[in-house]
């Protein structure tokens, strides 16, 4: 089973996902990880570790990723978490720091939704709710640009440098969503937060396509295919990633049913779910 590479505008993705199996990736700029699955190799170099919650297919990489990154003397790593899974989170590091006899260099810091972390010099995590069977999070990677504000648009150049010179600042900061990473959710998060649609990147999953799996989706608080198809119109995302897909489908079932059943996504879904 292998791990997929992409590249989606300015942002290199890579990473793998199986439900149940392990869930991770690594998004370049800034280098962060999105969850550890069971303990990738990958994410030896990310210093900030973002993760969605406690399920051990996405979580238990954690001390792993910390061990590793203390054998190379990699620095210091922050892990986010939702502010339920701290406690426990921080027992299964210890527990490793005493397997291992040694102490791992890192910071856990627990958020909620609506909290916002700096993790480069343009760039922001804000935490959104999900709708799972344990406490989590998604996370926005926001993008800040300057650019120029409106009323001087059409100012000449030359007017303008006078006025810089003269310490006028003509600029705004304004935001954009990059990448939107619900980690697991049911289809709840759509009420949650609409804001998942305008992202460029939409990282979400898509673990069940049958019928008979319906039920399945609601119990465990996954996301079926079916809960894109009344929704399709309403996704303005420039790509759609499909991950944490269950191990009873193939990667070719996936693809057939998105072409089949998601027309107006098809030729922007790309699928991360560790080929078999
Ligand atoms: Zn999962
Ligand atoms: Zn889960």
């Amino acid at each position: 089973m292998g791990r997929t590479e992409l590249r989606l505008g300015e942002l290199s993705i890579e990473g793998f996902s199986r439900a149940g199996d392990e869930t991770w990736f690594r998004v370049h700029p800034p280098g962060l990880a999105f969850d550890t699955g069971r303990g990738a190799r990958e994410l030896g170099g990310a210093r900030d570790v973002f993760l969605t919650h406690g399920h051990l297919d996405h979580a238990l990489g954690v001390p792993y990723v910390l061990s590793q990154r203390s054998q190379h003397e990699n620095g210091d790593t922050r892990i986010v978490c939702p502010m339920q899974t701290v406690e426990p989170l921080a027992a299964l590091i210890a527990a490793a720091e005493r397997l291992e006899a040694t102490t791992y260099r890192y910071d856990i810091l627990g958020v909620q939704p609506g909290d916002r972390i700096e993790a480069a010099k343009n760039m922001t995590l804000e935490a959104f709710p999900v709708d799972h069977v344990v406490p989590g999070v998604g996370y926005h990677l926001i993008r800040h640009k300057r650019r120029l504000r409106a009323e001087y648009r059409d100012t000449p150049e030359v007017d303008l440098a006078a006025m810089r010179e003269r310490g006028i600042d003509h600029s705004e900061t304004t935001e954009e969503i990059a990448l939107s990473y619900c980690g697991d959710t049911g289809p709840a998060v759509f009420d949650l937060e609409p804001r998942i649609f305008t992202s460029r990147v939409l990282l979400i999953e898509c673990t069940f396509l049958d019928a008979r799996q319906r039920a399945h989706g609601d119990r465990y608080k996954h996301l079926h295919l079916e809960d894109f198809e009344p929704r399709q119109d309403q996704f303005q995302n420039s790509a759609i990633v499909f991950h944490h897909l269950s191990r009873r489908h193939s990667e070719a079932a996936l693809r057939t049913a998105v072409d089949q059943r998601l027309p107006a996504l098809a030729g922007r879904v790309h699928l991360v779910v560790g080929s078999t």
